[in-house]
């Protein structure tokens, strides 16, 4: 179970102090698929990344079963990052000089390497493992990333519009590919995005306008990707 409890981080704007989370709290189970919607400004990257332990908050705490990790200290928020943890970002963060397979080994250890290649199909990349990140597509970039984040096996996947490169179709088998992935290994995902389609197969929608939560649906029963 991971807690949020009364989140606030504000940001200096001219004189004033704007609110990017306006005391938030919310607790998401083990294995859901949280999808975090809202207009552009809302707050949802913040969110995202102060639960995930990038940035730290003014106040308020995250809870992953029974620690606080804003309680720890560097070198132990690195390794909680590290252990449980993967992040598919909008910007790709893909190394340069190193080709699509090894781009997708990095930051594996044992426990993820052995499914690199299942990984490969999965999210449609066989074929173009020897490629280095300039000879993709943009979409193409953004399935690698994809499956780096995957094949760290993390315990809670966070995602900043991971489908926004990728045309519909694209886009669909990789959510389709995700879920199944999801209900073999049970991790949480933990999903911003401005696609509200996606939020159908969500099983909790938490929607926010100006740094605050104004919703939080609980689906029962989460669509298939259609
Ligand atoms: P969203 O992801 O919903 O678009 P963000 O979390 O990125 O919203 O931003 C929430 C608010 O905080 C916005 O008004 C944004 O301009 C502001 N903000 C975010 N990061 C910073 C920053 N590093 N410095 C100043 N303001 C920021
Ligand atoms: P996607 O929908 O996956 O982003 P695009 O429509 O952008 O694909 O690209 C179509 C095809 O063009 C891809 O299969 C890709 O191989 C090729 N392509 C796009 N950009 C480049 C590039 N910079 N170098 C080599 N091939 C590219």
């Amino acid at each position: 179970m991971l807690r949020v409890e009364n989140l606030v981080k504000c940001y200096q704007n001219g004189n004033e102090l704007l609110y990017a989370l306006n005391s938030v709290s919310l607790s998401i189970e083990e294995g859901e698929f949280v999808v975090i919607l809202g207009p552009s400004g809302s707050g949802k990257s913040t969110l995202l990344n102060v639960i995930s332990g990038l940035e730290t908050p003014d106040s308020g705490s995250v809870i992953y079963d029974d620690y606080e990790i804003f309680g720890l200290n560097q070198k132990e928020l690195t390794m909680f990052r590290r252990d449980k943890t993967a992040f598919i970002f909008q910007a790709y963060h893909l190394l340069p000089f190193i080709n699509v397979e090894a781009n997708i080994r990095m930051g594996t250890d044992l426990k993820g390497s052995q499914n690199i290649s299942e990984i490969i199909d999965g999210v449609g990349l066989r074929g173009l493992e020897h490629r280095l990140p300039y000879e993709l597509s943009g979409g193409q970039q953004q399935r690698v990333s994809i499956a780096r984040a995957l094949a760290k096996k993390p315990d809670f996947l966070f995602c900043d519009e991971p489908t926004g490169a990728l045309d519909e179709v694209t886009s669909k088998q990789i959510l389709t590919y995700l879920k199944e992935l999801q209900n073999q290994l049970e991790f949480t995902i933990i999903m911003v995005t401005h696609n509200v389609s996606i939020a159908q197969i969500a099983s909790k929608v938490i929607k926010m306008t100006s740094g605050r939560i104004v919703e939080i649906i609980n689906n029962a029963h989460p669509r298939n990707v259609n």
